[in-house]
């Protein structure tokens, strides 16, 4: 008889009346158990902003999943030694993302914030068309998420620019990488959408220096991490007519706080962290498929460098 593999699972976020039945259905010769202080060893930890004391009370993991694309809590942890992390790679984000930034790029290029005030006053009035060719579009970020981003985009006949750490050919983008090349990518983009992930490297990357060289008039999208916009920065570039205005799923403290100058801004749009949301069924499948892989000695897409931080 073979020994069945164990799963453990903690989520800070989400339900575990969904996840554990859902993982036990997709791995049904596994034991999946929710983790709790003094759990058994289990061969895989499956988490969402795990404590630290999970991961120090599991000697045998054999790989630690993580249930979102983006690793920065996880990376704050002491992760133990040799332990693999995965994280998700697309399962259902990829296209989220795309809608959402498609409809903020557009939104603003077509206006759509002026029509809705119109449209408060009962006033009839439309607005010269803009041409496209002013519009460049940049992505920070061509990962998994920042591709499909930027071929989305591109569909809407936007120049589009993209930006990554190492240099990368995508047709119908024009790259950049390096911190060599940032600052001739912002002069060459007038929308810019952060799709990066935090790390020390990236961290506060949006400050009032790097504003300053995005095109003016220019317009920001984050959705990746608050951390990487310097708040008080964005709000004095808006505010001084540099930029005409942002787009902002996360923030620096989540929820955004009751109070804060983002909530009632008039140039900027706030939505509760929701452009790309995990989806539990693709992510349990994803994670099976890469469970049954690793149980057979295969590699698996979404290792994460710990030494890079992504
Ligand atoms: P990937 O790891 O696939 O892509 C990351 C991209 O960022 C890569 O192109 C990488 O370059 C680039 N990058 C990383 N560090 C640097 C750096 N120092 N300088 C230049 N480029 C850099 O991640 P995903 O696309 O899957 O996800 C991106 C982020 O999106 C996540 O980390 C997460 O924070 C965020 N996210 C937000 C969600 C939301 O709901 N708001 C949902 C899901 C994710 P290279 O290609 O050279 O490695």
């Amino acid at each position: 008889m073979t020994t069945p593999v164990r799963i453990t699972y903690y989520s800070a976020d989400f339900d575990e009346a969904s996840w554990i039945p859902g993982l036990q259905a997709a791995v049904p010769s596994a034991e999946v158990t929710l983790w709790q202080p003094g759990a058994p060893a289990a061969d895989y930890a499956v988490v969402w902003k795990p404590p630290q004391q999970m991961l120090d009370e599991q000697p045998s993991l054999k790989a630690i999943f993580n249930t979102g694309a983006g690793v920065d809590a996880l990376m704050k942890l002491k992760l133990p030694a040799g332990v693999p992390v995965i994280r998700l790679d697309d399962a259902g984000m990829s296209v989220q993302m795309a809608e959402y930034v498609c409809h903020a790029v557009i939104r603003h290029f077509r206006e759509f914030e002026g029509y809705e005030a119109d449209m408060a006053n009962g006033k009839w009035s439309f607005r010269k068309p803009r041409s496209r060719i002013d519009y460049p579009v940049g992505i920070l970020g061509l990962g998994v998420l920042g591709e499909r981003v930027a071929k989305a985009v591109a569909q809407f006949d936007f120049p589009v620019n993209g930006w990554s750490r190492s240099p990368k050919a995508l047709d119908g983008v024009q790259c950049f990488h390096g911190e060599a090349q940032l600052q001739d990518f912002l002069a060459a983009s007038r929308i810019v959408v952060c799709l990066l992930p935090l790390t020390s490297e990236t961290d506060s990357i949006l400050n009032a220096r790097t504003l300053g060289h995005i095109r003016p008039g220019g317009y920001v999208i984050n959705v990746a991490r608050g951390a990487h916009v310097v708040d008080a920065d964005l709000l004095a570039a808006i505010d001084s007519g540099h930029l005409a205005g942002a787009t902002l799923d996360v923030f620096r403290v989540e929820p955004l706080p009751q109070g804060h100058a983002f909530w009632n801004h008039p140039k900027i749009t706030v939505t509760p962290h929701t452009s790309a949301r995990t989806l539990r069924s693709e992510s349990i499948a994803q994670i099976a498929r890469k469970i049954a892989a690793l149980q057979s000695g295969q590699t698996v897409a979404g290792l994460v460098d710990a030494g890079r931080g992504y």
